[in-house]
Formats: structure tokens, C-alpha cells, sequence
């Protein structure tokens, strides 16, 4: 049973309005955390809850949300408030309603639009989490450098931490080492969603697309293109319109799979499995590109 009274103080000092919870209702589908739906009969909010040692996680997930508002190019949930009440960490955001159909052209469009808000140096002020996995975005300006120590690096460093040693952190240290002929492109330091994948995505019913549950950083445009395809891809479409907007540079498709290769590392670790195969091969890929 979730206790709403420290959650509805917390919204009332956060919107200058009191807060009274009326009704809940709890939202299945996420993946990390519980959701869900409350009202007070005037206004409603959709709710992340979690155990009270994750009040940074959602911390982190709530300035993701800020940046990207304040990109102005796609739509994403306002973050209201985050902390820990109740004996659990929460994330208040403006609810919205995904009931419609997604707009490829234009999710395409204005992702193209919010890679251009640029930083001077890749990562972020803050480090935060891919899926519960932590993700360090210390700046640098290097970005062969930020991507083989903060993503690929710390990837492999943690499937060895959980047993999968031998083949696959050899071969990982060998592409580690060549990286920088893999990523010779030099990309400028674009605000990324950073877990952009098909269940991070959505429409209104009126087409406004919209992102959520980010995993924000600095780094490379090319990286969220990429994840857009793990998992089935957003269409042709959203491609072509994002490349209208601002096209790739030539030898994405190899970088492609060097930038999905963090996100399959990071689903071997959180669930093991058939991952590992699929890591191996994708970096069985990327080597026999450098030779
Ligand atoms: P998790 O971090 O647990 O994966 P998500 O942030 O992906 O959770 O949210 C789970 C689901 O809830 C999403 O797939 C989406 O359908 C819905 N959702 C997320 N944010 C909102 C929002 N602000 N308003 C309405 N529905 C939302």
C-alpha cells in the first residue's frame, strides 16, 4: 500500500496549490520502477515510486526531463517534484496522455532539433542510470576517450565484476584499444535522451510525439540514432526526416553497432542470458572493421 500523504505535501509546495489525493491508480509497464496515476479531482500527475536509496536515480531522471524541456524541440513530461517521502524516493511529472499514434516525420524532425542544443564538452553535470545500471558522465572533451573509459570500459569492467570474463573482455580490450579508428568522425556534443529506445516514445492523440524516462548526457548524436534501432526502429519515416533535418556522417552504420555494443553490455549485466552471444558478435563485428 503506497502512502500518498508526504508525495501531496510535496506537490502542493511544489505548484503553490494544496494537493489532497482523491483517487490512485496504479500503471503497469515500466520496466525499473512502480507508477502511477493520482488525482485530486482538478489536477492529476503521473507518479514514479521506488525504494528510498533510489531518491538520486530519479533525481538524475527529473533534470533529464528539465534539460530537454528546456531544448524546446520535443515534447517530454514536466517534472513537478522528486525526493523521498513516506519512507520511499518518488518523481512527480505532468501526466500525458500516449494514446496516440506516433508521428514518425516529426519525432524525426524535432530529435534532429534537440540534438543541435550542444554543450562545450561531452557527459553532464551529473552522472545518473541506463535502465538501475549507473552511468558516469564525468565532462570531457574527448569523445573516443568518454566512450571507451565511461561506456564501453566501465560496461566490460562490470560484466567482469558479474562472472563473464575470458573471451569477451579479450576481445573487448582489443577493440578498446583501436577505438579511436572506429570513431574518427568528430561529433559535437549533442543533448542526448540517452535510452532511446521504442518503449521511451509516444504520441499524444493529437500526433505531439513525445520522450520520457531519459538517461541524459552530452556525446554524440549518432548514439541515440542508433538505439532507436535496437529494439525494432521508429520507421522510415522518422529516419528520413531526421536525416533531412541534418544528415549522418558517412561510417554510421559501423558506429552503430559500437554504440548499441553499450547497450547490449548493459542488458548482460542486468539480465545475463542470451546477451552474452549477442555482445560477442558485435564486437567479433566491429574488430574484423578495423583489420
Ligand atoms: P520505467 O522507468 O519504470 O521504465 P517509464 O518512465 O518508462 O518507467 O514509464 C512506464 C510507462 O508509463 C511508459 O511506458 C509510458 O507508457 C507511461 N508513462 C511514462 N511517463 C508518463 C507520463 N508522464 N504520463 C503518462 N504516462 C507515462
Amino acid at each position: 500500500m503506497t502512502s500518498w500523504a508526504g508525495i501531496a505535501e510535496r506537490i502542493g509546495e511544489a505548484t503553490g496549490e494544496p494537493f489532497a489525493i482523491e483517487r490512485e491508480r496504479s500503471v503497469g509497464g515500466g520496466c525499473i520502477n512502480r507508477a502511477a496515476v493520482i488525482d485530486d479531482g482538478r489536477r492529476s500527475y503521473f507518479v514514479k515510486l521506488n525504494a528510498a536509496d533510489r531518491a538520486e536515480m530519479f533525481a538524475a531522471e527529473s533534470e533529464g526531463l528539465s534539460a530537454m524541456a528546456e531544448a524546446e524541440a520535443i515534447r517530454v513530461p514536466q517534472p513537478i517534484c522528486t525526493g523521498v517521502a513516506d519512507g520511499q524516493s518518488f518523481l512527480v511529472m505532468e501526466l500525458i496522455d500516449l494514446g496516440g499514434r506516433l508521428n514518425g516525420a516529426l519525432a524525426g524532425e524535432q530529435l534532429a532539433a534537440m540534438h543541435r542544443s550542444s554543450s562545450g564538452t561531452f557527459g553532464w553535470h551529473r552522472d545518473n542510470t541506463i535502465g538501475s545500471t549507473p552511468q558516469s558522465n564525468r565532462r570531457d572533451a574527448d569523445w573516443i576517450a568518454f566512450w571507451r573509459e565511461q561506456r564501453l570500459g566501465y560496461q566490460l569492467r562490470l560484466a567482469a565484476d558479474n562472472g563473464y570474463g575470458g573471451t569477451l573482455q579479450r576481445s573487448g580490450e582489443r577493440l578498446l584499444a583501436d577505438l579511436d579508428v572506429l570513431l574518427g568522425h568528430d561529433p559535437i556534443p549533442s543533448l542526448l535522451h540517452g535510452d532511446l529506445w521504442g518503449g521511451n516514445i509516444g504520441s499524444t492523440p493529437d500526433g505531439q510525439p513525445v520522450i520520457f524516462d531519459p538517461a541524459a548526457y552530452y556525446g554524440d548524436r549518432e548514439a541515440d540514432l542508433a538505439m532507436t534501432e535496437l529494439f525494432g526502429g521508429f520507421g522510415a519515416d522518422f529516419y528520413a526526416a531526421y536525416r533531412s533535418a541534418w544528415p549522418l556522417d558517412p561510417g554510421y552504420p559501423v558506429r552503430k553497432t559500437l554504440y548499441n555494443l553499450y547497450h547490449v553490455l548493459n542488458h548482460l549485466n542486468l539480465f545475463g542470458g542470451g546477451y552474452l552471444g549477442q555482445s560477442s558478435q558485435m564486437i567479433a563485428r566491429l574488430l574484423a572493421e578495423i583489420r
